[in-house]
């Protein structure tokens, strides 16, 4: 009775999970499909409490007032502009956890094989029974452990060189080196080998010998395995990296569900995996580059300004005087957001000018470049915080067309997304779509420096003719085109 009252409960969460990411595909119903998401996890964690297999109350109630208290205290001291890497270390520890969960299952079962070898056969049935689940594992039990501490333990290293790689910490570049391709392919055959042991010893095809020492070499492998993937993929491709690893970190958490037998932590942990899926193959096409080519590719910046021939040539500098009237007297104008944007948290101010513009009655409209920022949604996110009515935001292949018939596009913080080296195939990043903002009749780009982006490229848009640079931090510049704005 109390089991089937738990299922419904399951069922009533996962239908909510499907239902709050299905809101989440729209910014207008994103908030209502967090909260539904949210409202299906607690009442899976507090059903999951009323099962009879909980151990101990005290590890629960620690483990849940120490995990509240660093959730707490990162919400409120993360920077919006540091949530990439936080995501990133999210789906480690969500990896780390579903490969702790499907080791810890492992180990109960098999000491509690041998105790049952120790005492009889009998005693096996009624302790089996006691803890409300079989015997032992058996071979499709243990091939779920394994591919539960594989994938889960590769999203936990690969997630922190994403996060030491994002932080700086680590070189944003492609590391590579020699045979890396043919290192990585012995690595995952090893741990395919071992999986299969485990799952033939835990058939009682053979003999395990020494469980705990092949779990902790397919752990080990995992490790390296996920460092020697993520390492040398590099600047560009990061958005990809990101999302393959919150897909993996799913996959992992779906195989711990079938190691301890929890229905919801599978479909929790497959509908994770699906949408992290989506998104890779989303960033993968806004990259125009496949996932293998990615994986394998060691594309990204050199570190060294490579990829445009810029030389010593003198880039047009303005103010934000000069800059207010070619859009105070435009007729239509587009705005680039870029991760500066979120570094300067420049998105009420860039609101303020959107309002005094419209007031003069200039077309206003937003160029949204699906990689733009670091993380996906990133310009999204911003420009929702503050109230930009999410009709003004145009994709990056509507607003392409647009470019030639703008009169000004105002690049904020924006750097790759807007590099026209792209279209050059002999470029680092050739191939690449961006915004066409160099066909506009003029561009404002406001930045600090001549500083490349992410990709570590530099950027002969800075260099023509029709451009203007306005080198100031994004929140000071655009207040202060706001402010001539107005007074023009
Ligand atoms: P970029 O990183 O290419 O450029 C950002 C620019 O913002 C810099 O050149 C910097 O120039 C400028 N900037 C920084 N701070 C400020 C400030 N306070 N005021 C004004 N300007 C500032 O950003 P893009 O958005 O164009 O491109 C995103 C890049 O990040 C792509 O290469 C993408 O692949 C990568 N990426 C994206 C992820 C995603 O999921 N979206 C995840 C990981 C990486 P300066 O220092 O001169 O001011």
């Amino acid at each position: 009775m109390v089991e089937s009252a738990q299922y419904l409960v399951y069922l009533l969460s996962a239908a909510l999970f499907v239902w709050g990411l299905r809101r989440l595909g729209s910014p207008a119903t994103a908030r209502s499909g967090n909260a539904l998401a949210a409202l299906a996890m607690l009442l899976a964690v507090v059903v999951t409490l009323l099962d009879r297999g909980i151990v101990s109350w005290t590890g629960i109630a620690g483990g849940l007032l120490a995990g509240a208290i660093i959730g707490a205290l990162l919400a409120r001291t993360v920077k919006m502009t540091a949530m990439p890497e936080l995501v990133g270390v999210f789906n480690g520890l969500g990896g780390g956890a579903s490969a702790l969960v499907a080791s810890a299952e492992f180990f109960r079962t098999f000491q509690f094989t041998w105790e049952i070898e120790m005492i009889g056969e009998s005693a096996l049935l009624v302790a089996a029974r006691a803890m409300g689940g079989g015997p032992g594992l058996g071979a499709p039990g243990a091939a779920s452990v394994a591919l539960g501490v594989l994938v889960g333990t590769v999203t936990l290293s690969g997630s922190f060189i994403a996060f030491g790689k994002l932080k700086g910490f680590l070189p944003g570049r492609p590391v590579v080196w020699p045979l890396q391709k043919t290192l990585n392919l012995i690595l995952f055959l090893s741990a395919v080998g071992i999986s299969a042991v485990l799952a033939a010893g835990a058939g009682g095809v053979i003999d395990l010998g020494a469980p705990t020492v092949l779990l902790a070499a397919l752990a080990g492998i995992a490790l390296l395995l996920g460092i020697f993937l993520v390492l040398p993929i590099g600047g560009a491709d990061m958005p990809v990296v990101i999302s393959l690893l919150n897909s993996y970190s799913g996959l992992a958490a779906s195989a711990a569900g079938f190691v301890v037998g929890n229905p919801l932590l599978i479909i929790a942990g497959a509908l994770v995996g699906a949408s992290g899926l989506i998104l890779t193959q989303l960033m993968c096409r806004a990259m125009n580059r496949s996932l293998a080519n990615v994986a394998f590719g060691a594309f990204g910046g050199t570190g060294v300004q490579a990829g445009a021939d810029t030389g010593d040539r003198p880039v047009r500098r303005t103010t934000p005087e000069e800059a207010a009237l070619l859009l105070a007297y435009a007729q239509s104008v587009i705005i680039v957001p870029g991760y500066g944007l979120a570094v300067a948290q420049a998105q009420h101010e860039v609101r303020k000018l959107m309002d005094l513009l419209q007031a003069r009655d200039v077309q206003v409209r937003f160029a949204i470049h699906p990689v733009a920022g670091r993380m996906p949604g990133h310009m999204n996110v911003l420009l929702a915080e503050a109230d930009i009515p999410y009709d003004l935001l145009v994709d990056m292949d509507d607003a392409n067309p647009e470019f030639p018939r703008t009169d000004v596009v105002v690049v904020v913080g924006a750097n790759d997304v807007v590099n026209p080296v792209a279209r050059d195939p002999g470029s680092p990043i050739a191939g690449m779509p961006i915004l066409d903002v160099d066909r506009a009749r003029s561009v404002v780009v406001i930045k600090r420096s001549l500083s490349p982006g992410f990709a570590g490229i530099d950027n002969p848009l800075f260099y023509n003719e029709n451009t203007f640079m306005l080198f100031m931090d994004a929140k000071e510049a655009v207040s202060s085109l706001a402010r001539e704005v107005k007074e023009a």
